[in-house]
Formats: C-alpha cells, sequence, structure tokens
C-alpha cells in the first residue's frame, strides 16, 4: 500500500512540486511538467519525455545534461495530455525542434502525436521514437505494438547525446531510432501496487507465483511460474533476451552492451544485486562484453514487486551515447561540466500564454446557454454513472473510465461556465470545455473527448448562430478526428462504434431539415443501440486488447459514456427549443 498522501486526488500534483522543491538546481516547474533549469542552448534539439506519474525515477528523474530537456507528467498511471507535452516542448525549444521520446502505450501516443501535430502546424520541427523494449508484449511481427519499459533509458540517453553532440533533429531521430531497435527487455512480476488511497491492489500475482512478461501497469504476460531461485531466474531472463536478440547481431559472442536490471519498486537493491551476479556471470559465458551496467530503480511501479532486465546492444556511436556523462536527478554518470543551476537571465522561460476570448455575436452568445447546459447534463450523467463505467472498464481493461470521465467533465464545465461568464460565443465554450477536458482526464478517452469538442467547436464557431448542419458537420469532424489520431476503426470495439452512425444519423437528419433537437432524439436511439451492440465485439485496440474475449458480452466503456452523452444533450436540446418557442 502507499502510506503517506493527502488527498488522493492531489497525488500526482504534490509529489511534483515535491519533487522541485528538492531539485532547484537540476529542474524547474512549468505547467504539465518539469525543465531543466538551464535554458536549452541555441541550435540544440530538445528531448521530451513523459508519461503518467508513479514510475519515479521515469520521468522526472531523467531530466538534466545527458539525459531529457523537459518531462511532460500525467497524473497516476494516466498519459500527460497534449496540452501538457505541448507546454513542456514550447519551453525547452531553443529553435532547432524537439524529439518526444516515451513509452508506447495507447494514451501516450495519442497525445503525444497531437502535441506534435499543434507544433509543427507552428513551424516547430518535432519527430517521435515510441520505444517498444518489452519483447513480450506483442511478437517481433508486431514490434510497433511492444511497450516501452526500461529500456527507455537506453533510447532516452541515445537522443541526448546527439543532441548534445549538436545533431540536426533528423540525424537526432535517427540514432534514438536505432537505439530502439536494438533495447529489448523481459520483466516478471511477483505482486502488484496499490496506488495512494486505493483499498486493493490494482492487479495481483498469486503468492509465491511470477508472472512473466507482465506489464508494469499489471498487462497480462504470457506465463506464470513458481518464483525460481535467483539464479534460476538470471538463466530465464539471459536466455530470453539473448535468444531474441535483435536481427542485426549474428552472434551474441564478441558484442557490446549496456544492462539494465531495474527493480520495479519493492525489490530490494541487496536482491537485484544477488540477481546482477549470476546475470553477468551468465552474459559473459555467452561471449558477450558488458559495458557500464545500470543495476537500480530506473522505472518503477510504486511498490511493484518485479524486476525487468535490458540489453542495450550497442555499436560505436550508442556506445558512447551510453557512457556520456549525464547529471539527473535519479541518474547520475561520469562528470558533467555543463552548467546545472540556472544563471540570472539563463533560466528556461515558461511558455505562458495570455487568454484571451475572442469576440462573439449576440446568436453565438445565446447558443452558448444551451451548450454549457449540455455539458452540465454531461457533468451530472457522469456523476451518476461514475461506478458503473468504472465497472465496465474494469472487465477488460483498467477501470479507470468512470473516474477519468468525472475529472475530464468536471474541469470541462468549470473550463465552460468561466468561458460563457466572460461572453463567450457557443464555439469557444465549447473549445475551452474541450481543452480542460483533455487536460485533466487522463487516460485515451480524456484525449479524444478533447478532440471531439475541439471538432464541433470549430464547426460551430462564435459568428452565428448553430444550425443543425452546424452541429452535424461538427460531429463528422469529431469523428474524423478521433479515427486520426485514436487509429480505430469501426467494428473495434470503442467509442468510434457509436460516433460513426451518430455522426450519419446526425447527417441525414439535416439533410431533411430537421431541427436540432429532432435530430438528437433520433440519435439516441442510434447511440443506445450502437453502444449495446458493442457486446459482441472483441476490442481491437487501446488498452483492452491484451484481454480480449473477457470483454465479450459488456459492452465497450467509451461506447456506453458516450451515447449516455448523447441522450443528455438531447434532453437539454428539446427542452431549450421548447422554451425558446414559448
Ligand atoms: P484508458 O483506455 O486510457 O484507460 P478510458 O478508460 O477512460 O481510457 O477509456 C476507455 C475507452 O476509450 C474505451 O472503452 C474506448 O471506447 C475508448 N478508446 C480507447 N482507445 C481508443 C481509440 N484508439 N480510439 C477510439 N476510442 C478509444
Ligand atoms: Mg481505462
Amino acid at each position: 500500500m502507499t502510506y503517506l498522501y493527502n488527498d488522493p486526488v492531489e497525488f500526482a500534483d504534490e509529489l511534483i512540486d515535491g519533487f522541485v522543491a528538492a531539485n532547484k538546481a537540476l529542474v524547474k516547474k512549468v505547467n504539465g511538467g518539469v525543465i531543466r533549469a538551464a535554458r536549452t542552448p541555441d541550435s540544440q534539439v530538445a528531448i521530451v519525455i513523459g508519461g503518467g506519474s508513479g514510475h519515479y525515477p521515469a520521468f522526472s528523474g531523467l531530466v538534466g545534461p545527458g539525459l531529457a530537456h523537459g518531462a511532460a507528467m500525467g497524473n497516476l498511471f494516466a498519459s500527460p495530455s497534449a496540452q501538457q507535452i505541448y507546454t513542456v516542448a514550447k519551453a525547452v525549444n531553443s529553435g532547432s525542434g524537439v524529439l518526444f521520446t516515451y513509452g508506447n502505450y495507447a494514451g501516450d501516443v495519442l497525445n503525444f502525436d497531437q502535441a506534435q501535430a499543434r507544433l509543427i502546424a507552428e513551424g516547430i520541427p518535432c519527430r517521435t521514437v515510441a520505444v517498444t523494449d518489452d519483447i513480450f508484449s506483442a511478437s517481433l511481427a508486431e514490434k510497433h505494438k511492444r511497450r516501452g519499459i526500461a529500456g527507455d533509458l537506453a533510447v532516452f540517453r541515445a537522443a541526448a547525446w546527439a543532441a548534445e553532440g549538436g545533431a540536426s533533429l533528423d540525424e537526432v531521430w535517427a540514432l534514438a531510432d536505432r537505439a530502439n531497435e536494438r533495447t529489448q527487455s523481459f520483466g516478471v512480476a511477483f505482486s502488484g501496487c496499490t496506488l495512494p488511497g486505493a483499498s486493493a491492489p490494482l492487479f495481483t500475482v498469486p503468492e509465491g507465483r511470477m508472472a512473466v512478461g507482465m506489464g508494469i501497469h499489471g498487462e497480462p504476460g504470457i506465463d506464470e511460474l513458481d518464483i525460481p531461485s535467483a539464479h534460476g531466474l538470471a538463466e530465464l531472463l539471459v536466455e530470453s533476451l539473448l535468444e531474441a536478440r535483435p536481427a542485426s547481431i549474428s552472434s551474441p559472442a564478441g558484442s557490446r552492451i549496456g544492462v539494465i536490471l531495474n527493480g520495479l519498486g519493492s525489490v530490494k537493491y541487496e536482491e537485484l544485486f544477488v540477481l546482477y551476479g549470476s546475470v553477468a556471470r551468465l552474459l559473459e559465458a555467452a561471449g558477450v562484453v558488458i559495458v557500464e551496467p545500470d543495476v537500480g530503480e530506473l522505472v518503477t511501479s510504486f511498490q511493484m514487486a518485479g524486476v525487468s532486465l535490458t540489453l542495450f546492444w550497442l555499436d560505436a556511436e550508442l556506445e558512447s551515447a551510453w557512457t556520456a556523462p549525464a547529471y539527473a536527478a535519479a541518474y547520475r554518470k561520469g562528470s558533467v561540466t555543463a552548467q546545472l543551476a540556472a544563471e540570472e537571465g539563463d533560466s528556461q522561460a515558461g511558455a505562458e500564454e495570455q487568454d484571451v476570448m475572442a469576440l462573439a455575436s449576440d446568436e453565438s452568445q445565446a447558443a452558448g446557454v444551451a451548450v454549457l447546459a449540455s455539458i452540465r447534463a454531461i457533468k451530472d450523467m457522469v456523476d451518476e454513472n461514475v461506478d458503473e463505467l468504472g465497472r465496465l472498464d474494469s472487465i477488460a481493461g483498467d477501470g479507470d473510465h468512470g473516474i477519468g470521465m468525472q475529472r475530464g467533465a468536471t474541469a470541462a464545465l468549470i473550463a465552460a461556465t468561466d468561458a460563457a461568464e466572460r461572453g463567450a460565443g457557443a464555439g469557444s465554450i465549447l473549445q475551452r470545455a474541450g481543452d480542460a477536458w483533455a487536460d485533466r482526464a487522463g487516460g485515451t478517452s480524456g484525449a479524444l473527448w478533447g478532440l471531439a469538442l475541439n471538432a464541433v467547436a470549430a464547426s460551430v464557431g462564435d459568428e452565428s448562430k448553430p444550425t443543425a448542419t452546424d452541429v452535424a458537420a461538427g460531429v463528422s469532424a469529431a469523428l474524423a478526428a478521433i479515427s486520426q489520431f485514436g487509429k480505430a476503426q469501426l467494428g473495434d470495439k470503442t467509442m468510434v462504434d457509436v460516433l460513426s452512425p451518430v455522426a450519419d444519423s446526425l447527417g441525414e437528419s439535416a439533410v431533411l431539415g430537421l431541427s436540432t433537437g429532432e435530430s438528437w432524439n433520433l440519435a439516441v436511439h442510434v447511440a443506445a443501440d450502437a453502444a449495446a451492440a458493442t457486446s459482441d465485439l472483441l476490442p481491437k485496440i487501446g488498452r483492452a486488447r491484451p484481454h480480449m474475449e473477457k470483454s465479450l458480452g459488456s459492452p465497450d466503456p467509451g461506447a456506453v459514456s458516450l451515447s449516455l452523452a448523447i441522450a443528455a444533450v438531447a434532453k437539454v436540446l428539446n427542452t431549450s427549443t421548447q422554451e425558446a418557442s414559448k
């Protein structure tokens, strides 16, 4: 369990504040995460890492010379929002572009991709290497679906070394990508972890047993065995990783490798050293030359008991990167001459933006009343269904859909109310709501809801009274945005299975000349049927994927919450039209 916390909801924010207070010479806080205290030198590509909080030293502990320029930090085990990532990237960009590198998880990919699109649209070059070192998380043929675990460090080191050596963004990307191709990890787990304030562990492993290949958030592995001796475990890890080595390595003998033996939280250093003794002997017996091994905690999951072994197959450049000096809060190597404490005038400027509300017409301001009421109705619906949505998500996912939607809808209502009070039009109210939702909800669905609300906002605008056609076009644009970033297709068992028929239905109603209220009434039935029909589908995407068959017979949580939201909005639209015609 977690012993020390205040309000569990504030835990992630409070840990960032404390971390920054403890490392003032090294890092500064910005909205969304932390950045190096010293400014990124001109003409240096900035390396931005990130992910959910709760994995220290990943990610804030890996910010500093020889490692990242900034880390975007999400809520506990939840991706940072696109807005957070964007803010961190803007704060560290020196004008030479930004490399994003992070562990390959659906929510992170979605949010980093959005932030990347936004930077590129502003003329800031940005590229991405999502780390895929966990060899048991997907087959070699589906390597792009593999997760990132402790091998993140090898890729971060390669990227940072190239950037600090003055390489261009394309060159930095190429070296980081090569490091990823040559980094492989294998993890085992003995017990799960309990998040602050939670009454039960997020996942469990039976007493005396070991989950083989299990992910750091409890994603299922490939096998379960009795816990072997330390030497027995070393044999399993080393043999599997040598066997699975990258295709470009013809034989382990003579190869030079960086080694990371990572403890996930409650396996102690003493145990790690006992294990490492065997790992080193076995690798040396295979003829491998070990270069500067790291034994310790590099990616954790609270008190999760488990270890992972990473082999980083070096070449000359990657070895220079791996052995280069570094000075971050949680990772120090060699001697760094780079400036640490920020001199006056040399510190990173935060990317603070002025909050200016766009001018709105009277009709659009008036339409904003129904928009605000709709957002309030969605929030009330989520509050009422928070437990049920969580339960549906726990069948095959991670159980956070209720609380994620609640965080998102609550933040959206606060932002929308503020915008409306400041005279915003319907479009701006929706846009503020969408940004706040994406920023606070966490999870995949939060990012997608943010995109959806922004798409509707763009179509509705702040100039005229939104017509049924504008709204229908906005919902179609929302579907396009969600499909583009989430990459789910119809039938993959996601919210797309509801949004797609709803977009069609609203489009048809608009062509027939129905009012917005009438159109949405028809869409309510389409949505409810489509959500129910997801029970028969197998998930093909997102967090639920590895638990495929468990979810047969239950509807997709994101599809259900969307259909309930459509019903809530339809009710508001019909009440407000009745009132308007009175
Ligand atoms: P997370 O999956 O990150 O825990 P939530 O639990 O809040 O996020 O939301 C899960 C829901 O998000 C799923 O039920 C599904 O409807 C939706 N979802 C997940 N991934 C995608 C995707 N790639 N495209 C569309 N919808 C998705
Ligand atoms: Mg979930």
